[in-house]
């Protein structure tokens, strides 16, 4: 349920609304748009007599929010959230940029990709410590070594980093990393997100392979409703039956997600496709879809990448890249 308060609502009459709510087991989270002030009650509200609260004096409609995910939802945000990070914006209308190699390999690999990425406009390094691989025969990054090597890179670069989590016991290692990334094997991990809610850091949560819009806006909910607003919607292809690409890009993702709710949506055109040469396009249309970013994956060597060479792009390659997407960004 939201309720739609009136404008200079007198601040007696609204602290005694949330107190009555919050004794009925309501959780009251407001929200000052541009336009109005906003009170979405989370909870049971079945019980809640909606004539009752249209008649108060401070409010201006009651609306029941019918969707299940609340906090997540913009009928109870309908400003964009923008969320700040190591200088840098994600949503509201600003173009994110994440760039970097699949996994963290070396020294020299992550900090010369960081550098390369910076200097075409990258806003955000990404590279995996925890690979969640398929087989467990294939390399499964340096865990601890790599996200040492990730601060390293941005020590180096001033780059906030983004990097993969697979269990809540990896935590205390995630300190000094500005933005914790949920993969798509892990979107429907509930403890792992219970977890990520009460931390003080943004969270990008992958749409999982099958998951519909509405499971990813059910897992954003999990993060939000233990207290971390700070949530970032990433879809990077689902399965269907075609085999060419590695995931299908569901481009239509971007403008439903946006219009569902107010969370940052990012795409990921090198998981989506699984090739190198489909990257570029299919960035393109993320952006001109309305995207608030792109997480590509950039590797100095592709042929020779621990992982995922095949759907890497070289430093040259995110250079072309990044200038055409800030021209089609600014052009909608
Ligand atoms: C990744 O970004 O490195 C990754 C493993 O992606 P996904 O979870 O989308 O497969
Ligand atoms: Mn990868």
């Amino acid at each position: 349920m939201i309720v739609i308060l009136k404008k200079d609502a007198d601040t007696h009459e609204l602290e005694s609304l949330t107190s009555w709510l919050t004794g009925e087991g309501i959780k009251v989270m407001p929200t000052v748009g541009s336009h109005s002030t906003i009170l979405g009650l989370v909870g049971d509200t079945s019980k809640i007599d909606i004539n009752l609260i249209s008649a108060l004096d401070i409010v201006e409609d009651v609306k029941r929010v019918q969707e299940p995910y609340k906090a997540a939802n913009r009928k109870f945000h309908p400003d964009d959230t923008v969320i700040e990070v190591g200088g840098t914006k994600i949503g509201g209308g600003n173009l994110t940029l994440i760039a970097g190699p699949c996994s963290v390999e070396s020294k020299e690999q992550i900090i010369g990709i960081a550098e390369a990425v910076k200097k075409s406009g990258a806003t955000i390094l990404r590279g995996g410590a925890f690979k969640p691989r398929s087989s467990p025969y294939s390399f499964q990054g340096l865990h601890e070594d790599g996200i040492k090597l990730l601060l390293e890179a941005k020590k180096a670069t001033g780059l906030p980093i983004i990097t993969e989590i697979m269990d809540a016991d990896q935590l205390p290692l995630f300190d000094d990393v500005d933005i914790i990334q949920v993969g798509a094997r892990n979107m429907q991990n509930y403890t792992l997100l219970t977890v990520l809610g009460q931390i003080d850091k943004p969270v990008l949560i992958k749409r999982g392979m099958s998951a519909t819009y509405e499971d990813l806006l059910m897992s954003a909910e999990y993060v939000m409703s233990q207290g971390n607003p700070r949530v970032i919607l990433c879809e990077r292809g689902i399965r269907t039956y075609e085999t060419y690409t590695r995931n299908t890009l569901d481009i239509a993702a971007v403008p439903v997600l946006k219009t569902l709710s107010h969370l940052p949506v990012i795409i990921d055109p090198s998981h989506a496709s699984g090739k190198a040469a489909l990257v570029p396009p299919l960035a393109k249309a993320a952006v001109a879809a309305g995207a608030d970013g792109v997480m590509v994956e950039v590797h100095n060597d592709p042929a020779h990448a621990k992982c995922d060479g095949p759907q890497s792009i070289t430093p040259e390659a995110f250079d072309s890249l990044s200038k055409k997407l800030l021209n089609i960004k600014g052009s909608l």
